[in-house]
């Protein structure tokens, strides 16, 4: 399956020289400054003229870069410019996303924007998941594709996953293990499949799209039902020897009287999780039925309970997000959290309690910064490993994508 890894190398095509990086460096100069003048982009990757224009003409050539008209108003001396834009209107990755109750299909562009989504839900075994994904996928593709070409398609999830060999090595919440998810999906579509963490993939949705200080270290924290963290330094997500960095479910809050599924008392995941935290509110009779929107409500309603059960909350995750800052020390942390999307001033005991435990953080609002998909977080995920290869290999296109890149039959189905 290794067709279908993101190993870190960069592989050679026949046929043209080893010069991945520097296609990699001039789309990335694009995708940081476009619209740009070649020169610029010169500037930026420290390319000569020559270089920047055969990388140019070939990244056109695949559908990544485009050109755009030049400026009305003529240059002072010398020919005009013609800018350079990253190209939109033929590629989008697919991407699909597991979480605990539902499944998230989506279509994200080349800059990370999410063009159509839709949440099914599951009833949580492996086998039936995957063929609900592999059923679903032909008619939401239909559905939404319109002649864009898929270049690839993400799955990711919470928990354990080996993005090497295309396993989920283990998903607790789900109760899964070893699940084979490249190998069932390879099946059943042609496209090269990349299988990886959310929390990585966010991580490196982040690096490409976010906050440019990502690029040297980031540290991404994932609470939802589950909960986890991905590292990464010099734009590269650490994933570890096990494929276990980041997973801080278990990390202990030692005084948090809460019992974890693992058997252990005090666990990240089992004090600060949705699950615990709209069961609680279930119990206590803030909300009839265990379900994070209702709870938001309740607080946007002025229930002062549900607002204290919520800030309680925050400010365990600020404890959590101290230990990673005191761990790691990143430029920047990014936080994907959904009562703080929807109830942002919330931030502010977050903010405050990070700062009452941080060691090395003395300015929690500029280092750590809520995601900036908000809502679209999961969809942006599922897409985010197929731009991150693309982004990083550029010519990996070549074996998959003709040029050309009109549509071909096999991938339009019955399109729109
Ligand atoms: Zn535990």
């Amino acid at each position: 399956m290794h067709r279908h890894s993101q190993a870190p190398t960069q592989p050679t095509v026949a046929g043209h020289p080893d010069t991945t990086g520097s296609a990699a460096a001039v789309l990335r100069a694009v995708l940081d400054h476009g619209p740009v003048a070649r020169t610029l982009v010169g500037r930026a990757t420290g390319l000569s003229p020559a270089a920047v224009s055969r990388q140019t003409a070939d990244l056109i050539s695949l559908g990544l870069l485009r050109e755009l008209p030049p400026p009305s108003t003529p240059p002072r001396a010398g020919r005009p410019f013609i800018p350079l834009d990253i190209d939109t209107r033929h590629h989008v990755a697919c991407g699909v996303h597991i979480a605990v109750p539902f499944i998230t299909f989506s279509l994200v562009d080349l800059r990370g924007r999410v063009l159509a989504q839709e949440n099914i839900p599951h009833q949580g075994v492996a086998v039936e998941v995957l063929r609900q994904i592999g059923g679903h996928l032909p008619g939401f593709m239909a559905r939404h594709a319109r002649g864009n070409r898929p270049i690839g398609l993400g799955v990711v999830t919470g928990g354990r996953v080996d993005p090497q060999r295309g396993v989920i090595v283990e998903h607790g919440l789900l109760g899964w293990r070893d699940v084979p998810v490249c190998q069932a999906l390879a099946a059943v579509t042609t496209l090269p499949v990349y299988v990886d963490g959310h929390a990585r993939a966010l991580a490196q949705a982040e690096i490409l799209f976010g906050d440019p200080r990502a690029r040297r270290s980031l540290v991404h924290l994932f609470v939802g039902n589950v909960v986890d963290a991905a590292i990464a330094t010099g734009g590269t997500v650490h994933r570890g020897p096990h494929s276990g960095a980041g997973d801080v479910a278990h990390l202990s809050l030692s005084d948090v009287p809460v019992t974890c599924p693992c058997g252990r008392s005090g666990c990240v995941q089992a004090a600060i999780s949705e699950q615990t935290l709209v069961k609680r509110a279930v119990r206590d009779g803030m909300i009839p039925t265990p379900d994070l929107g209702s709870l938001t409500e309740a607080v946007r309603g002025g229930d002062p309970r549900a607002r204290t059960l919520l800030r309680d909350r925050l400010r365990l995750i600020g404890r959590v997000v101290a230990m990673l800052l005191d761990m790691i020390d990143p430029e920047v942390l990014v936080f994907t959290e959904y009562t703080t999307i929807f109830l942002p001033e919330l931030l502010a005991d977050l903010y405050e309690e990070i700062a009452a435990h941080s060691r090395v953080c003395t300015d929690p609002e500029r280092t750590v910064l809520s995601s900036r998909f908000g809502p679209q977080a999961l969809a942006v995920a599922a897409g985010a490993t197929v731009l991150d290869a693309v982004h990083r290999s550029p010519r990996s296109l070549y074996p998959v994508l003709p040029v050309p890149m009109r549509p071909g039959p096999s991938t339009r189905g019955s399109a729109r």
